[in-house]
């Protein structure tokens, strides 16, 4: 679609920033609404001299009116260390965030696609996860502030959609790495990868036989434009990369591809950490025509090309 009026909120933020450019463009005009918690100006600085995109501060806890079309709305810090330095403000993100911006869409009559998240599956029982599986999570632990709160968040969705006729979208998106993650930011990819061009250890949570499946960023802002755009469906719709490696193999890769002497280290597998994780893509093929194209070889290098490039 061309010639949208877009809000991204958390523009500025790993994910959000790579959305924002590729809608500029697509020809679109953007406006990025961000806090800058885990975002930063840099992510965008290549688009503030873009008459077509416009930056502001501000806090999605707050109301704020704007007169647009389409809203993506992705603030919320997305790792663990992040969301759980201040849990209820990450709570507050997702619930009063999620309500201000259905409450801008239903207002203007915007179509909003929510970032929601495979935690919503918590310690996943079933194996590879579908959309209809309801999920297996600790509604009192240190992961629950993003759990629940993601968990709210598409509920308000449908509720919004159900009450309001909200024009609503929602997917499910799985571990997503690639240029732009906060080297801090303690998520395995851009952790390993740091340590690796560092010299220093590789920390390696619990025995590394837990699972995860790795998708580069651009494959997902691919299917995240085909959500948007779809008609008839409101999701929720899984997206990522249905190959899936254990931890430990992941650091195995990067130390090659590194050609790093750094060794692995072992540490405490933090509380609630989930056994294993792939999505089920089926939906996501037949109903958007999504198909992942960067195998984790390929997505690894580009992010250790990043990271040579923008570390001191
Ligand atoms: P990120 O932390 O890089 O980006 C989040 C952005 O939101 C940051 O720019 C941050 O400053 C901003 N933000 C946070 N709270 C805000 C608030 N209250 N008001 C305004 N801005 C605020 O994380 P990311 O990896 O880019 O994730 C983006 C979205 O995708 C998040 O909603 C996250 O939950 C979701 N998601 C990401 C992944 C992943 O693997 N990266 C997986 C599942 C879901
Ligand atoms: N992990 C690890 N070492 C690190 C960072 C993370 O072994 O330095 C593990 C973590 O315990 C989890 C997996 O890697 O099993 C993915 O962690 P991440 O925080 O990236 O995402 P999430 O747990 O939210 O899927």
């Amino acid at each position: 679609m061309m010639g949208n009026r877009v809000l991204v909120t958390g523009g500025a933020g790993f994910i959000g920033s790579h959305l924002c450019e590729r809608l500029i463009q697509e020809g679109n005009e953007v406006i990025c609404v961000d806090n800058f918690h885990t975002g930063r100006k840099k992510n965008v600085e290549k688009l503030l001299s873009n008459p077509r995109f416009e930056l502001i501060r501000h806090d999605i806890t707050e109301p704020i009116r704007l007169e647009v079309d389409q809203i993506y709305n992705f603030a919320c810090p997305a790792s663990p260390i992040h969301y759980q330095s201040n849990a209820i403000k990450t709570i507050k993100t997702n619930v009063l965030g999620t309500t201000n911006m259905l409450g801008l869409a239903k207002r203007v009559k915007a179509r909003i696609l929510q970032a929601s998240t495979s935690e919503v599956y918590g310690n996943p029982i079933e194996h590879p996860q579908k959309e209809t599986y309801w999920g297996n999570v600790n509604p009192i632990g240190i992961r629950s502030c993003y759990d629940e709160g993601k968990r709210v968040a598409e509920t308000l969705c449908f509720d919004y959609h159900r009450n309001h006729k909200v024009d609503i979208r929602v997917i499910r998106i799985f571990n997503t790495y690639g240029p732009r993650m906060l080297p801090d930011d303690g998520r395995v990819v851009s952790n390993f990868v740091v340590q690796a061009l560092a010299g220093k250890d590789i920390t390696v949570y619990g025995d590394g036989s837990q699972t995860r499946s790795f998708c580069y960023v651009d494959d997902l802002v691919d299917g995240i434009i085909r959500m948007m755009n779809t008609q008839d469906f409101n999701g929720p719709v899984n997206l990522g990369n249905d190959g899936e490696f254990t931890v430990k193999e992941l650091a195995e890769l990067v130390l090659k591809e590194t050609g790093s002497s750094s060794k692995i280290i072992y540490k405490t597998l933090p509380q609630d950490d989930p056994a294993r994780r792939k999505p089920d893509l089926t939906l996501a093929r037949q109903k958007l025509g999504y198909e992942p194209k960067v195998p984790l070889l390929e997505g690894i290098r580009k992010t250790v090309d990043y990271f040579k490039n923008h570390l001191d």
